[in-house]
């Protein structure tokens, strides 16, 4: 069956980082929707393993006081689609979670393990990016904090050393208040199936025009992106059928999609183009705004 060395259940983040530092080879589990599979394959690095599954304090989804959002890294995407505070206040990363695998999946998958797996196409990132996630993580010298944007340093890597465990994901009220999003995924099948491209994008609106806009986009560069040029480029203007044009052109410029088995790099960049269009556009209407 599986190759599997050692095995440790830990009931606590402490004593999950306590069980990595006692063992180097060790990496977590948490779902296992990704590491059953690197393990099926025979893949290096996971035949020692910490299981963190079952740690509640990890499950947690929550507002604080002052209006942040607090997602538990060991929330299964079911858990986090469901969510009433997700769904009230932050809708676009319900709708980008559902898109994810199968019902199966999503009831064993966690946002965490999504984030730090790595891959390009993890559709939990783009919504996170356009709402400026920042993420608690714990490596026994108390909690230290990272703006998504900085974790992913290349594709199957991010900014984690092997003791440390992703415990939070955090959206400042500021971040989300105001704010109107979409998220939107071409993929080759309709649902169990990776994004070829996947686009959020989150917008504030004001008298008429583009007060702030955010688009994030998975699989069209080596991690999942933000386009800052094109953000920048149309911040502050009138509301129109030419600026999501210009939208959907500018976005193709700040992007360098990759050709693989799935689609050629020039295909990539058109359905780039049709989802920053459609996403805007949608995110606007969400907004209460009209495109005339
Ligand atoms: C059939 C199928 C369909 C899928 N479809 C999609 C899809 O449509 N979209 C998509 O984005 N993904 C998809 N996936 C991939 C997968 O489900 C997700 O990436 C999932 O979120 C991984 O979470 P997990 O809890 O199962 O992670 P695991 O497999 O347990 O772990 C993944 C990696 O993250 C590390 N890790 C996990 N939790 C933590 C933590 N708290 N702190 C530090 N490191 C941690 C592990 O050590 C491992 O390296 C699919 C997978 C399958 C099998």
């Amino acid at each position: 069956m599986f190759n599997i060395e050692s095995y440790r259940k830990a009931g606590s983040v402490a004593e999950a980082v306590r069980l990595l530092r006692e063992n180097p080879l060790a990496r977590l589990i948490a779902g296992g929707t990704d590491v059953l599979v690197k393990l099926r394959k025979n893949q290096e690095g996971f035949h020692h393993l910490v299981d963190i599954h079952d740690i509640a304090e990890l499950k947690c989804i929550t507002r604080t006081a002052d209006g942040d959002l607090v997602i538990g890294a060991g929330s299964c995407f079911t858990a986090v689609a469901e969510s009433p505070l997700i769904r009230r206040y932050v809708p676009v990363l319900a709708q980008a979670v559902r898109t994810i695998g199968g019902p199966q999946v999503r009831n064993m998958a966690t946002i965490g393990g999504n984030l730090c797996n790595g891959v390009p196409s993890a559709d939990s990132a783009p919504p996170l990016l356009a709402l400026n996630a920042v993420l608690t993580i714990e490596g026994g010298a108390g909690p230290r904090q990272m703006p998504l944007e900085d974790f992913f340093q290349g594709p199957g890597r991010v900014a984690l050393e092997q003791h440390e465990v992703l415990t939070a994901i955090s959206v400042a009220r500021d971040n989300y208040a105001g704010y109107y999003g979409h998220y939107d995924k071409y993929a080759m099948r309709a649902a169990m199936d990776i994004a070829t491209i996947g686009c959020a994008a989150v917008c504030r609106l004001e008298d008429g025009r583009l007060q702030d806009l955010r688009l994030a986009f998975a699989t069209a560069a080596p991690v999942p992106i933000r386009c800052k040029a094109t953000e920048d480029r149309v911040r502050g203007r009138r509301i129109s059928p030419e600026l999501l044009d210009d939208i959907a052109r500018a976005v193709t410029k700040d992007l360098q999609p990759r050709t693989s088995w799935r689609a050629t790099k020039e295909f990539r960049l058109q359905i780039i183009a049709t989802l920053a269009h459609r996403g805007v556009r949608q995110a606007i209407l969400e907004a209460g705004g009209s495109i005339a």
